[in-house]
């Protein structure tokens, strides 16, 4: 039996944040995590010296990444990174707020007979980067220095508490799905399709549309995302807390305050922080002993966390090109959304998906692959060349590329069932390859030395992630997690005792930054 005060369950971002407040408050802490290394949904890994981000291409700063890395003194130097929007052969780099006026000035070049509706949609944008420079741009108080004057700090909480009150409102106005908002604003599919269509279905109109703020303000650690990951982990152990990786959780007993990895190891704990997947903490975790009032919350709780999904999912296909780093340079940047058609996916992403799953037992290896076709030809992809931000992430004269579109789990996971997973997966390989190397970067997919992808399905099997999801919870239905900023707090609460939950499933919507605010919040809750 291992004996531990604290033990904190995953090591994603969330889990190793956890990890780290606690040790740095010098309690006896205890990660453990499934895989052979802790990161989670964060990584990077090398093959035939080429590296590859496997899950967030960058970081978002969001006010807490550079604050962390300067609170606990990580060795990261962090590079810019640079993003570039793509509509077939117009390219923008994004350099600023101004860059939305010439964003807009691009939209209404390829969609002339509506540029009013450009306007609108614009004027709508610009009045959220005006609430994400509130919410985002300041440093967050989790990470604000200890030592500070005290009456200028009163003051700093005041106005920002003012300020953010008044953002609050204003996004507690925008809650409607985007599809909804922009539905107000627009007809044109097409220009709404542009906008939206690389968001997850029915993402609250204020966080789909603030992402162009956010395209200023991601940051690419040199060595990777996974070297970011890597520091941190130093930074636990440095602090005495310990990180046992290929350690599987399989059961919880919260009565008695147990828990056991797949190789029967036991750990007793006094509080614990869990931030893998919240169905698996429910489904494994035994309700024996509980008080009948904890009980009743439990079961309640549980049913409702098993009753939802996660949301879409992605499909990313990783390559190395002999093409010289100077070759994508003059065409892009190393972090890209590109949409190679104007006439965007309608509904192939929403009502013939659905048709598709609803005739599956009939259905034809043809119509998926007529299917398949339109995705990737009408779809909006987020491409990532490490090489272009840090020299260090390919071979010299070479260059790797990360491809990647949402994409349905339930799609994958019967395309698995029927056996036609490699065959599908391959041709998604081709299609992805053949979609870019027709477009943004001509006869690319000549110059390919090897090739390989991750599913939904693979996501799945590597982080125990319900669905694959990357985000946490599906925007569509009752969303069984916390969804307003005032409410953050109670987001870590759990009803097992001593038990509090952190990560992508516990506040929407979910991502890194909210990842590292929930795994700090819940550490401040232990005793
Ligand atoms: C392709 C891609 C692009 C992304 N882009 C962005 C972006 O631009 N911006 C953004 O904010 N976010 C982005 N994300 C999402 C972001 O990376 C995740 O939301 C975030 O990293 C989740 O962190 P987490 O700690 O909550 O969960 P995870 O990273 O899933 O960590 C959970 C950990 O628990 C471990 N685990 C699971 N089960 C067990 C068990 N039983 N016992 C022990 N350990 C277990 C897992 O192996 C994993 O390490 C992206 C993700 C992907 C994949």
């Amino acid at each position: 039996m291992i004996e531990k005060d604290k033990i904190v369950v995953g090591g994603g971002i969330a889990g190793l944040t956890a990890a780290l407040s606690l040790a740095q408050r010098g309690k006896d802490v205890l990660l453990v995590e499934k895989n052979e290394k802790p990161g989670g949904l964060m990584n990077s890994f090398e093959r035939d010296d080429f590296r590859f981000e496997g899950g967030a291409r960058a970081l978002v700063n969001a006010g807490l990444v550079k604050p962390l890395i300067k609170e606990f003194s990580l060795d990261i130097k962090v590079l810019p990174n640079p993003i570039t929007l793509g509509i077939e052969d117009r390219l923008l780099e994004i350099d600023g707020e101004q860059s939305l006026y010439r964003y807009s000035d691009m939209l209404k070049d390829l969609y002339p007979e509506s540029e009013d509706e450009v306007d609108k949609i614009i004027r709508a944008i610009r009045a959220i980067i005006e609430d994400m420079t509130v919410l985002y741009g300041v440093e967050n108080p989790l990470f604000a220095k200890q030592k500070q004057n005290v009456l200028s700090m009163i003051l700093s909480s005041v106005i920002r508490m003012l300020k953010f009150l008044r953002t609050m409102y204003r996004i507690g106005r925008m809650n409607a799905p985007f599809e909804d908002y922009l539905d107000a604003l627009a007809t044109n599919q097409s220009l709404k399709d542009i906008i939206g269509q690389h968001f997850f279905r029915r993402t609250p109109a204020f966080f789909a549309l603030s992402y162009f703020a956010l395209y200023n303000d991601y940051i690419y650690p040199e060595g990777g995302v996974g070297a970011f990951i890597e520091e941190l982990g130093k930074a636990v152990g440095a602090r005495g807390g310990e990180i046992r990786c290929n350690t599987e959780i399989v059961s919880v007993d919260g009565h008695n305050k147990l828990l056991r990895d797949a190789k029967g190891n036991e750990y007793r704990y006094d509080e614990m922080i869990w931030t893998a997947d919240l169905k698996a903490l429910y489904a494994m975790a035994s309700d024996k002993g509980m008080a009948k009032r904890s009980l009743e919350r439990f079961r309640t709780r549980k049913r409702a966390v098993l009753a939802h999904k996660g949301a879409e999912s992605v499909f990313s296909v990783f390559l190395a090109s002999d093409l010289p780093p100077e070759f994508f340079r003059e065409k892009t940047s190393g972090h890209v959304f590109y949409t190679p058609d104007r006439r965007g996916l309608g509904t192939v992403h929403t009502s013939e998906l659905h048709a598709l799953l609803e005739r599956w037992d009939t259905l034809q290896k043809e119509d998926l692959h007529d299917w398949l076709d339109k995705f990737c030809k009408y779809n909006t992809f987020e491409i990532s060349i490490p090489v272009l931000r840090d020299p260090g992430a390919a071979p010299p004269g070479k260059t790797g590329l990360i491809i990647s579109t949402l994409f349905d789990y339930t799609l994958i996971s019967r395309i698995r069932a029927r056996g036609w997973y490699e065959e599908f997966t391959n041709r998604v390989e081709d299609s992805f390859i053949a979609t870019v190397s027709s477009s943004i970067y001509p006869d690319l997919k000549d110059s390919v030395l090897f090739r390989f992808s991750a599913s939904p399905w693979s996501i799945r099997e590597r982080v125990g992630s319900s669905e694959g999801s990357i985000v946490g919870w599906s925007f569509e239905g009752e969303i069984p997690a916390v969804t307003s900023m005032f409410n953050m707090g109670n987001s870590v609460k759990t009803p097992l005792p001593g038990v509090y939950a952190a990560g992508k499933w516990v506040y929407s919507p979910a991502g890194g930054p909210t990842g590292i605010m929930t795994g700090r919040i819940a550490a401040k809750q232990c005793k």
